[in-house]
């Protein structure tokens, strides 16, 4: 078996793959969790299911973009690429798609520690994995509910929360600037403590396991009779009996050669860390206002957020570097640290907020998982553990039919 991609849904796969018999050639052109998987929030946010599309984005965008203190940017010489991506992505932004979205991400993410603890068991990344509440801080009730769509969305789901204000608030955790006076707690969540080094540990566990790490890439998929034969590496055909596209949002090219048409775009999101910090909070936390996470990790407190349009190519901007900062020491008032550090990275977004699983249609044995966006961290273990089901042949306890790359099936093979 060929999993091409180590990043938290290649290496999940891979070790799932492991477990039910099979073995495991992992390729990466970079080596593991050198994509977007290495800089992620570390949260196991698995009631971030409410997509980025919802009824009234429209309106705000606009505005967003104009501001400076808003965690949207566009990269405005990208907008012609970015224009036949976003005309779909904003034809999401509705009710009924955002629901639709939602109940497919609960059933990847919905239970994602218990996933992620599964995954790790027994395995060198065990150690990463830290169970926590996730709380949503905001600055008041009316702030709260101005956010009314997602909450109501995630009740409809079954997901529960304690509500706490004022004095509750700051009695759970005290460190937060004064103007944020309203917390939306959820339990059974947690947080990866170092995103990188958890799949990269996870990586030399396929290693200890017997399998093979390539580093190399990946330009193709070769079958025969309208089964999958073999991968293309570097100008070499490595055999397999079945190759999982696990190529994050790199996985366009190598999708559009099996005949997919997938409407797949980066959403650049940044992160800066602050090292040896004076204050870290309880749990992982969402700030509702600026739209970032500010999660404790060994031996920093790292933020990470915003929203870039702007491409594969484009090298980080100054400013969504400058907004997490300002934020960051304002959520967090008396912050000292020793040093900041900045990453930026590529969310795999596809328009309608469905990551792409399953086989693709005419060529047996081929398999997509990519398109997590903002919760790959979160539902990879669980897409993994879903492909190799399907590769293995037992049947997932879920409908995966909204998953189906056969969605895309468009463009016509080769
Ligand atoms: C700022 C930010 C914050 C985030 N916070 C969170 C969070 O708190 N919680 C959460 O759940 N998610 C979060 N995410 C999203 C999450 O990081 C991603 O959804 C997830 O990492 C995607 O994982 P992946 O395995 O699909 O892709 P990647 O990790 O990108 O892995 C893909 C791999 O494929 C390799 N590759 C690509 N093309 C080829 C090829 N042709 N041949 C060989 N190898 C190839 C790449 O080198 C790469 O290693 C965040 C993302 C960002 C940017």
């Amino acid at each position: 078996m060929a999993v091409i991609g180590a990043g938290i849904v290649g290496v999940s796969t891979a070790i799932w793959l492991q477990r039910d018999g099979h073995d495991v050639i992992l390729i990466d052109r970079a080596g593991p969790a050198e994509g977007t998987s290495f800089g992620n929030g570390g949260v196991l946010a698995s009631c971030a299911v409410v997509p980025v599309p919802v009824p009234g984005l429209l309106a705000k965008a606009p505005r967003m973009l104009l501001d400076s203190n808003q965690p949207l940017f566009l990269k405005w010489r990208y907008v012609p690429r970015l224009l036949p991506w976003l005309t779909r992505y904003m034809g999401h932004a509705n009710a009924a798609d955002a629901a639709r979205a939602a109940a497919a991400l609960t059933a990847v993410i919905g239970d994602s520690l218990a996933d992620h603890q599964a995954l790790s068991r027994g395995t060198p990344a065990e150690r990463w994995v830290v169970p926590s509440d996730y709380m949503f801080v905001y600055e008041n009730r009316t702030h709260f509910l101005a956010d009314g769509f997602g909450w109501a969305l995630r009740r409809d789901l079954g997901f529960e929360w304690t509500e706490l204000e004022g004095n509750a608030f700051r009695a759970y955790d005290p460190v937060f600037d004064p103007r944020l006076g309203y917390g939306v707690k959820l339990a059974n969540h947690g947080r990866i403590s170092d995103p990188g080094q958890y799949v990269k540990d996870l990586a030399q566990h396929v290693q200890q396991q017997g399998g093979r790490l390539v580093i190399g890439d990946v330009s193709d998929i070769a079958y025969e009779n309208g089964k999958v034969s073999g991968v293309r590496v570097s100008g070499q055909t490595i055999s397999c009996d079945a190759a999982v596209i696990a190529t994050g949002v790199w996985s366009g090219p190598l999708s559009r050669k099996l005949g997919l048409a997938v409407p797949l775009e980066s959403e650049r999101g940044y992160h800066i860390e602050f090292w040896n910090p004076s204050v870290v909070p309880r749990s992982p936390i969402m700030v509702a206002s600026g739209k970032f996470v500010a999660t404790p990790m060994e031996g920093r407190l790292r933020l990470a957020g915003v929203v870039e349009f702007g491409g594969l190519d484009a090298g980080p901007s100054r400013a969504p570097f400058e907004l997490l900062k300002r934020q960051g020491l304002a959520a967090f008032p008396g912050l000292e640290y020793s040093e900041m550090t900045e990453w930026m990275g590529h969310r795999p977004a596809p328009a309608d907020s469905i990551p792409v699983i399953g086989e693709v249609p005419g060529i047996a044995g081929v398999f997509t998982g990519f398109g997590h966006h903002h919760v790959g961290l979160t539902g990879g273990p669980k897409t993994g553990r879903l492909i190799a089901q399907m590769i293995g042949g037992h049947r997932p306890n879920i409908d995966m039919t909204p998953y189906a790359p056969a969605r895309f099936a468009a463009a016509g093979k080769r």
